[in-house]
Order: structure tokens, then sequence, then C-alpha cells
């Protein structure tokens, strides 16, 4: 599938942490802030228009909302440094979003504009400080601690650094059979099956299941975490930078291999990118984050056809176009090479 050997060990190394993942929390002198229950507060709280964000083409009345976030904002207290000061940092601001099932919502922004912050709030892994979260139409509770466990399966996320969620001593399989012992009661056989199949739906190998993470190139890595993900059956998938630490070939066989799985699975996905290429490429709308607010949403044709706020065009206009198409014909065209080799070796 996808011409995985193209996607050889080595290639590059995965970026440095970019400020997510399991390690942002024991970040020191922060502390999250207090979050109020989202019943506290009406579903619409902190709900304001957005100047030139405009809704177009959205999921009409009747569509199937699997994911939808109501003035979801998020307050960050750090200490000020030296003197002890206390600050607030608003890292999102009152978003509103909606995503139907099977589609697939971008979100772009430069660095630090929030879109992590909201893929941890979308993924349950901390909550926000106001605003109201909608997992398939079930509001979440945050009041009581942790959601159940099953509204937290139902959500799961893929970071751009699989090697931070990669415990370098913990063989695959059990990398892929870990998250169906905590969510659920399966018995160790049917764990092992499940892993074993989800190895061959992400395109590798059965033998894969004993190796090491090390032992795997990056690109493979980010289909591991990508299987990790789906082992608990989740409906939504929040991929924040799925593939900016890969090389282009290898990008683009990591995205064919997301829509393949899209589409078989029905998932629906929340693609967080600062490459506009990859965002184009596999987006059916786009949300447009600036300093924690949206300043534009619409159908990524409509946004990319004629992006309306002057922050979109600044942004389109700074981002090189990487032509996937002509990556995805270099690894077709390796492909098929690579069988006619295969082929010429069988007839002898
Ligand atoms: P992005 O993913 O778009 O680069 P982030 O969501 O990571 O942006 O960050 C948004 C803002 O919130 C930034 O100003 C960032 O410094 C701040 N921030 C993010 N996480 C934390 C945290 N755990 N503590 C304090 N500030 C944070
Ligand atoms: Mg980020």
């Amino acid at each position: 599938m996808n011409g995985r050997d193209d996607d050889t060990p080595g290639q590059r190394a995965t970026t440095a942490a970019d400020g997510i993942g399991p390690g942002v929390e024991s970040q020191q002198g922060v502390e999250p802030a207090h979050a109020e229950p989202s019943q506290a507060r009406p579903d619409q709280a902190g709900r304001r228009p957005v100047e030139g964000a405009p809704v177009r083409n959205g999921p009409g009345p009747g569509g199937d909302i699997v994911l939808e976030g109501r003035g979801i904002t998020r307050d960050y207290h750090v200490s000020g440094g030296f003197f002890g000061g206390r600050k607030t940092v608003h890292a999102v601001r009152g978003v509103d979003f909606s995503v139907a099932r099977g589609k697939t919502l971008a979100i772009v922004g430069e660095s630090g504009c929030g879109k992590s912050t909201l893929a941890r709030i979308i993924t349950l892994i901390d909550p926000p400080t106001t605003g109201t979260l909608l997992i398939e139409g079930r509001p979440v509770q945050i009041s009581g601690g942790r959601p159940p466990r099953d509204l937290r399966s139902r959500v799961q996320i893929v970071f751009q650094n699989p090697h931070g969620s990669l415990n370098p001593r913990q063989k695959i399989g059990n990398v892929l059979m870990e998250p169906l012992e905590l969510n659920t009661d399966l018995p160790a056989a049917e764990r092992r099956d499940r892993a074993r199949g989800m190895l061959e739906k992400v395109g590798l190998l059965p033998e894969h299941f004993d190796r090491y993470p090390h032992m795997f190139s990056g690109g493979q890595r980010q289909r591991i975490a990508i299987a990790r993900a789906l082992m608990v059956n989740p409906a939504i998938l929040v991929l924040d930078e799925p593939v900016s630490a890969l090389d282009l070939s290898v990008q683009a066989q990591v995205l064919n291999l997301l829509a393949d799985l899209q589409k078989e699975f029905g998932l629906t996905y929340v693609f967080i990118s600062h490459d506009l290429s990859v965002v184009r490429h596999i987006a059916d709308d786009v949300m447009v984050m600036l300093r924690g607010e949206v300043v534009e949403r619409g159908s990524r044709d409509a946004v990319f056809a004629d992006p309306q706020h002057a922050y979109t065009r600044t942004l389109f206009a700074a981002t090189p176009v990487t032509n996937l198409d002509a990556i995805r014909a270099r690894v077709e065209r390796k492909a098929s090479r690579r069988r006619a080799m295969q082929e010429q070796v069988a007839s002898r």
C-alpha cells in the first residue's frame, strides 16, 4: 500500500518537540487556568461573530455533525519570570466549529495561534476554560474530572512527532494493544488479532509486531501512531501537523494512507497544518486562525479560490506551494518500476 518501500529509515530526523505532546503539561511555571464546567454557561457562551469569517458552504442543518465546538476559549496562566508576576495567555478565544461525519476540517495558522491547544481540547486531553464541546451530539462534561472512557475513545490524536509518544522499550504490538487494555475489556487473543490486522491496514507488516520503534523510519513511525489511534475505533481523528516532520515523498504516502483510512472507516478528521499545499490536498473545509481567533472559514474551494480575510491572503502568499501531484506521480512511477522489476525476477 502506498509504496512503503520509498519510506526508508533515517531519511530525516524528526523535528524537536513543537510544544505539543505529552511533555507540555509539565512545563515549569505553567498551570492550566481554572476550567469552568461547561454547564455553568449557556451553550452559546463566548460566541461572537468574527469579522471577515463568513460561513460558506458549511454543512446544512440536516448534516450529521460529529464534532462541534461552541465558544471555546482557553487561557493559560504563566508566571511572568523573575519578579514572579502572573500573566494570562489567551490561547484560544471564542472559537466555533462543526465537522460533519466523514469530512475533514483543516485548521491553519502560524505557530502560536492556538491550533494545538484546540487539538488538546477536542481530544479531551485538556478542558476548555469556557465553551462547550459536543462529540456526536453529546456535550462533554468536564466538571466531574475525566470524561467517561467510551467518550474518550471516540476522539484520538496523532502528533507531529511520534517519537515523543512511542516508548523506545515497547514493542510495536504492545504499542497497539495498549489502548485496548486501557479502554476495553477485550481478551488478549483478540487484542493481538486486532493489532496485527491494524498493522496491515496502515501498510506495515505482521512481523513488525515484535519490533521496537527505533527500527522504523519516520514515515513508518507515523503509520504506527495512526494505527494506535485507530485501535479503539474512534469516530474522530485529530491530526496535529501529522506529516510536517516527514520528507515530501513520504508526506504524500502518509496523506494517501489517511485518505484511504478515512474512506474505509468513515472517519472524521480535524487536520492541523501550517502547510497550505497539504491542506489543499486533504481538506473539505478550512478554518484560519490568528492569535487564538478564527478569522476565516469556509469550504476548501471557496477559501483557496477567494480568500476573504487579509490575513488569509498573507498566509497564502507566504507559503511556497509544493506540488503534491508531482510528488504523487513520482511515487507512483517508482512503485510501477518496482513492480516491473519484481515481475521480471519472478518470471526468471
Ligand atoms: P500552535 O499549535 O498554533 O502553534 P499553541 O496552541 O501551541 O499554538 O499555543 C497557543 C498559545 O498558547 C501560544 O502563545 C503558546 O505559547 C501558549 N501555550 C500553549 N500551551 C501552553 C501551556 N501549556 N502553558 C502556557 N502557554 C501555553
Ligand atoms: Mg502546534
